[in-house]
């Protein structure tokens, strides 16, 4: 790697993304911006390339081209603006590229990110969607070419910091057994509706569910976080990322405080815990210094004020859709691709409230149902189909159902 990291992000005008150039901003020494990507939000993206001066920005079709292409000769930004699905390929390929922060939201980071794996780049891996949708696949191409990846997601990044230092060398081939852990411990927030009973859930609104108590994130986690999905996505990208073998033992405890990020539990009876502010740069610099650490500009935290330390069991009740994500990874094949696509519809359909909270579960139970006998997992061609007639499925559902 060059003394200079040169990265692109996809996604920068996310919440992911913003956070990582708020680092990137702090190292002008360390890290250069290649390319930046967005899918609207055009004003933001041109603005973070004039701070920023990527060789390249790139949105999703012609029309948000030009448009971009004029707000950046108007402040007079030499960015060539790219677009369309290849053009992020190819700037997280790009023989210049060290590192590509993965931050587009669902199913869609998924190609780019599969691309940058092939290449060897090191990969910040925020997009959880990607080894929801295509694990085996994914880790198939890390290990073939070398790459080195990073989990951005907090859990994840908590549970790699905490894992033996001859894993953290060696760790898409090393299994967990041999590392001496007996299980992963996820920690969840239990996100805004943790106390709320049963009844009230039918009535809560998309503004309510993206009101996390401790952590600001896009509206789509958001609503993941409230319905326990963004866990259930989270025990399957655990799975993957750490070669967890198929009977291995990850739970999920509900921490309010969300100061303790994950733990891992060894067989000697030792739970080894990372804990910090719920604060995003932390795992973002800890992703891009590595094996570095350097500043994140995140606060120290303060015991005192955060006083106490809860832990509690999911309620799979109330939060149904942490166990349809264990279900589909248990299922296999498929099944994970699935229950990610029907729900990237139910959370779309309970964002334009053209869907009920307590339907999110409902709707991809149903669709799970409809579509994982014909689907297979034999390759990527085989998931995206599966994807695919797990969305139309899933909007067939949300036309048949009334809101509630
Ligand atoms: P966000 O909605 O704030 O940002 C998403 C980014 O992706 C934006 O730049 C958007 O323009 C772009 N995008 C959206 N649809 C796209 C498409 N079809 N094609 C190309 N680009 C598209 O989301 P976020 O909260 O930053 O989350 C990004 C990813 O990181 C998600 O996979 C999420 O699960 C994961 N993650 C986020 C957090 C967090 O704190 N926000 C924490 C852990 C993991
Ligand atoms: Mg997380």
């Amino acid at each position: 790697m060059s003394s200079i990291q040169k990265i692109t992000i996809l996604g920068s005008t996310g919440s992911i993304g913003v956070n990582t150039l708020d680092v990137i901003a702090r190292y002008p020494e360390r890290y250069q911006v290649f390319a930046l990507s967005g899918a609207s939000q055009l004003e933001k993206l041109a603005q973070q390339c004039v701070q920023f001066k990527p060789r390249f920005a790139v949105v999703l079709d012609a029309i948000s081209a030009q448009t971009l292409a004029v707000l950046l000769k108007e402040k007079g930004s030499a960015t060539e603006v790219l677009w369309g699905a290849s053009a992020l390929s190819d700037v997280s390929c790009a023989t210049e590229v060290d590192a590509v922060m993965a931050a587009i939201v669902g199913a869609a980071g998924m190609q780019p990110t599969l691309d940058a794996a092939r290449a060897g780049k090191r990969i910040l891996l925020a997009n959880k969607e990607t080894l929801v949708l295509a694990g085996a696949l994914f880790m198939d191409a890390v290990r073939e070419s070398g790459a080195a990846l990073l989990p951005i997601d907090s859990e994840h990044n908590a549970i790699f910091q905490v894992l033996p230092p001859f894993y953290r060398e060696n760790p898409y081939a090393a299994n967990l057994q041999a590392a001496g852990v007996k299980r992963i411990l996820l920690t969840a927030s239990g996100g805004p509706f943790r106390t709320m009973p049963q009844a009230e859930l039918q009535h809560v609104t998309p503004d309510q569910a993206c009101k996390h108590p401790n952590w600001s994130m896009g509206r789509k986690i958001s609503v993941d976080s409230a319905s326990l999905m963004n866990k259930g996505l989270e025990v399957i990208e655990a799975r993957w990322l750490f070669n967890a073998p198929e009977k291995s033992d990850i739970s999920v405890i509900v921490h309010p405080q969300s100061v303790v990020h994950s733990m891992v539990e060894y067989m000697d009876g030792s739970v080894l815990a990372q804990l910090g502010n719920p604060d995003m740069r932390t795992p973002i610099a800890y992703g891009m210094a590595y094996p570095e650490r350097v500043d994140a500009g995140v606060k120290s935290l303060d015991f005192f004020s955060v006083g106490r330390l809860d832990f509690e069991a999911p309620d799979l009740q109330r939060f149904p859709c942490l166990q349809l994500a264990f279900d589909a990874l248990a299922a296999g094949g498929a099944a994970p691709a699935i229950l990610n696509a029907a729900n990237e519809i139910a959370v779309e359909g309970f964002l334009n409230k053209s869907l009920c909270f307590t339907n999110i579960p409902r709707l991809i139970d149903a669709v799970l149902n409809e579509c994982t006998h014909r689907a297979t997992a034999e390759s990527l061609g085989a998931l995206l189909a599966a994807d695919q007639s797990a969305r139309l499925a899933a909007r067939a559902w949300l036309q048949a159902h009334p809101l509630c």
